[in-house]
């Protein structure tokens, strides 16, 4: 099913109700709660508010008759917040201001920023909307709490359904916070949380870790079925896997340009650099990251390096070998002049030599940048339990 780009999902609804009690010894209590009546999925999260109204912490809600963490400070107020319709969060980078949606306002651990990698407590990442929602539900519950009078207690409701209804003819609250789908969604393979980021590749929001190389493999998937199934030459084949592979490493180093201090010397190196050149590629790589490209790939460098070529001139000289191809490419069979020939034996295996690479490139980058362990452990722990139940 395809969605559209950017479009406003609305609040799941629900009310959160506050119950004021005022005792006859004069002591104010309050209870808070939430209720969802509406079929659309929901999920509940909760965070710390200041008495002023914004955002100073996550709690951590347990199961039943688990204690929550303390607040970060005295007299802070438990904020009930709902998700959109589909049961997703949206986010605001305070790095950034980039937005993404994932299926949690985590309290167990930091988020990521899928765009620049900022991790942070997630009550940051919270969008305008969101604080909006924050600052009116505390000033209703301190309006409440000054309202209530003695040996009496009082409801207060705030009600997200009728604001949600009320969208058609008057301007909506500000404190009705929506979210908005991005472009690409995408489950992490390392901890299986949910993303919705702008753009194609990015870090995990949950642990970290990029999506990058898996975007590459399954691209290089559907084009490796389609030259099985005779839609695409293997000439074309080794034209898109290439071109997948180049958008890809440029991905990893463009992080590299944007979190690691350089000189501007350098900087500019990495700017220029064409991923398809591969000895210029790996040249740069080893010295500037210690990053090894052809990790456990030597006896394949040279099959790449002809291949990459044969890519430049499939691209830019009609299939024709140049006299550059013949003098650099250290292909020993084609004269220059001939037309050359590829064949689909050659394809597959470039493909599976890039998928390696760029998993070596992958693996190198969270050496650099280590993901956060947290939830790839959780993950774990339920794949060994679904193998436990499966044996
Ligand atoms: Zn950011
Ligand atoms: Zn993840």
């Amino acid at each position: 099913m395809s969605r559209k780009d950017f479009s406003e999902i609305g609040h799941t609804g629900g009310k959160a109700t506050f119950t004021v009690k005022y005792d006859r010894n004069g002591h104010i209590s309050y209870r808070i709660g939430y209720s969802h009546s509406s079929p659309t999925p929901m999920s509940l999260v909760g965070i710390y508010a200041h008495p002023d109204g914004f955002a100073c912490g996550n709690i951590k809600m347990g199961g039943i008759g688990q204690p929550w963490n303390p607040p970060p400070f005295p007299n802070c107020i438990a904020v009930l917040m709902a998700s959109d319709s589909h049961g997703k969060f949206g986010h605001e980078c305070p790095e950034c201001h980039k937005h993404f949606r994932t299926d949690n306002i985590p309290a167990a651990f930091p988020l990521t920023c899928p765009y620049y990698g900022l991790r942070a407590e997630s009550y940051h990442y919270l969008t305008p909307p969101q604080k909006s929602y924050i600052s009116h539900y505390v000033g209703l519950l301190s309006e409440g709490c000054e309202d209530v009078s003695l040996d009496s207690t009082s409801e207060i409701v705030i009600d997200m359904n009728a604001v949600a209804d009320a969208v058609s003819d008057k301007p909506r609250p500000d404190f009705y916070y929506t979210s908005t789908t991005q472009q690409t969604e995408f489950r992490c393979t390392e901890c299986n949380s949910y993303n919705d980021i702008r753009g194609r590749y990015g870090f995990c929001a949950s642990c970290g870790c990029k999506n990058t190389a898996e975007s590459q493999r399954k691209a290089l998937d559907e084009v490796r079925d389609q030259l099985v199934k005779g839609v695409i030459s293997p000439m074309d084949t080794v034209k898109k896997a290439v071109s997948e592979f180049d958008s890809a490493a440029r991905d990893y180093v463009g992080q590299f340009i944007s979190q690691v201090p350089m000189k501007e010397s350098r900087r500019n190196q990495l700017e220029q650099l064409l991923f398809h050149n591969l000895d210029k590629f790996d040249e740069i790589m080893k010295p500037f990251f210690g990053i090894n490209l052809l990790k456990g790939m030597d006896a394949d460098r040279s099959f790449i390096r002809k291949m990459f070529f044969r890519r430049h001139v499939y691209e830019h000289d009609g299939g024709v070998a140049t006299a550059r191809y013949v003098r650099e490419s250290g292909d020993q069979d084609i004269e220059e002049g001939t037309l050359i020939r590829e064949t689909a034996e050659n394809a597959h295996k470039l493909i599976g030599h890039l998928n390696r690479m760029i998993k070596t490139l992958d693996t190198e980058f969270n050496e650099i940048f280590p993901p956060e362990p947290f939830c790839i452990q959780i993950e774990k722990d339920r794949q060994s339990r679904i193998k436990k139940n499966d044996a």
